[in-house]
């Protein structure tokens, strides 16, 4: 039914949506007990968020939003090694979301403020361009995001580049932090919802080991109202009938074996390594690092950072930062309403933690789009009772 359903072109008819809750209720009500499942992705938080769509789940479903953007995961030492390259008088490019995200001590927008050369860039080609355009200068991308962004920055270095420009590897690879939040008992998640467009470059085949290790199914969803709620009624089908398989509720745009180019020149030029997720602590081979055949354009190895994170924030802010609860929200064990700091202390104007500084974030998600709105109360229900 989920794959008949995401391939109509109506993807938002809410006759089309209840039908699908009530499909979701009677799995849940054949299983008898309350589920939790994750999806791993800011555009579908984005869309659950935007469309109301937790109004419209049973109410012993959990809708849980894990570490599904690479800013939020972006470790603390990390920016600190973007602040070090930058105040060591490089030129640091990297995206506009990375700029606010806080170090241990400093984010690149203090470094910034400071006269450090930082510059937003919407590519890493227009990084390219600025290593051109100053070629006396030393010129770092701080290469962020998930496997999809991962491609693009492998590409480039398989160019001819200026020798002045280097790559600081943040990005991170998302089915090893899903295995991390698989394995973790406290927070009980049955199954997972992919993201359609990282999977449109990796193939929904990339989920089958973790899948069968794990024992938890995995469905690919696309991004409209519809695909989101048809692939919930097919992940509960799948809880309900023990069967712990990937199935592919965006075939319009994926397919099971993926980009195959793509995928190439993304492990010809990065390998995965153990690395720390911000609030998800290690997890192994989540990080992509660059093989060691490109370390002329390592950044780490080039440059050799030395990192100076002596420097603290004020104590009000680091008593802020204290409270922030942004780890277990990414691990599935709170949402941000439980964080006394959402929406007062902490504003997208003002983020005191990670999760409210990138558009992908849960906690400025939730925040845009006023919370996780109980639209039940709204339609005269009481809440709880489908
Ligand atoms: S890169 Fe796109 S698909 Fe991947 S997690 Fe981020 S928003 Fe989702
Ligand atoms: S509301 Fe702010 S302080 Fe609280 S968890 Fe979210 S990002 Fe952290």
């Amino acid at each position: 039914m989920a794959k008949d359903l995401t391939q109509e072109l109506k993807f938002r008819d809410p006759a089309k949506a209840r039908a699908l809750a009530a499909a979701m209720q009677r799995n849940l009500d054949a299983l008898g007990r309350e589920v939790s499942v994750m999806h791993v992705c800011g555009s579908h938080e984005q869309a659950i968020a935007r469309f109301g769509l937790r109004a419209v789940l049973p109410p012993q479903l959990k809708l849980i939003m894990g570490p599904g953007c690479p800013v939020c995961v972006t470790d603390g030492p990390e920016v600190d090694e973007a602040v070090a390259l930058a105040q060591g008088g490089a030129h640091v490019c990297t995206y506009g979301d990375m700029l606010r995200l806080p170090g241990t001590s400093r984010s690149l927008a203090d470094a910034q403020a400071d006269g450090a050369r930082v510059h937003v860039v919407y590519s890493v080609a227009q990084a390219v361009d600025v290593a051109r355009a100053h070629p006396a200068d030393q010129v770092v991308f701080m290469a962020s995001g998930f496997e999809t962004t991962a491609v693009a920055t492998a590409a480039i270095a398989l160019t001819d580049l200026p020798r002045n420009f280097s790559i600081l590897s943040v990005h991170k690879y998302v089915p090893a932090a899903m295995e991390v939040v698989s394995r973790s008992k406290e927070s009980n998640i049955e199954g997972f919802i992919a993201a359609g467009h990282a999977a449109i470059i990796t193939g929904s085949a990339i989920f089958e080991p973790f899948a069968a290790r794990t024992g938890s199914p995995v469905v690919v969803a696309g991004f409209e109202p519809l695909d989101i709620l048809a692939a919930i009624v097919k992940l509960t089908e799948l809880i309900l009938e023990r069967r712990p398989e990937v199935f592919n509720a965006y075939p319009r745009c994926v397919t099971r074996a993926g980009n195959l180019p793509a995928q190439k020149v993304l492990w010809r030029v990065f390998e995965p390594r153990a690395g720390k997720w911000r609030g998800i602590a290690e997890v192994p081979d989540g990080n992509l690092d660059l093989r060691p055949e490109f370390a002329r354009l390592d950044a780490r190895q080039r440059l050799g950072l030395s990192l100076d994170t002596s420097a603290v924030r004020d104590e009000a802010a680091a008593g802020l930062e204290r409270e922030c609860i942004c780890g277990p929200i990414m691990m599935g064990l709170a949402s941000p309403h439980d964080c006394a700091l959402f929406g007062k202390a902490c504003v997208p104007e003002a983020p005191v933690g990670a999760c409210m500084v990138s558009s992908e974030g849960t906690c400025r998600i939730w925040h845009t789009y006023g919370g996780a709105p109980d639209l039940r109360q709204v339609e005269g229900r009481p809440a709880g009772q489908g």
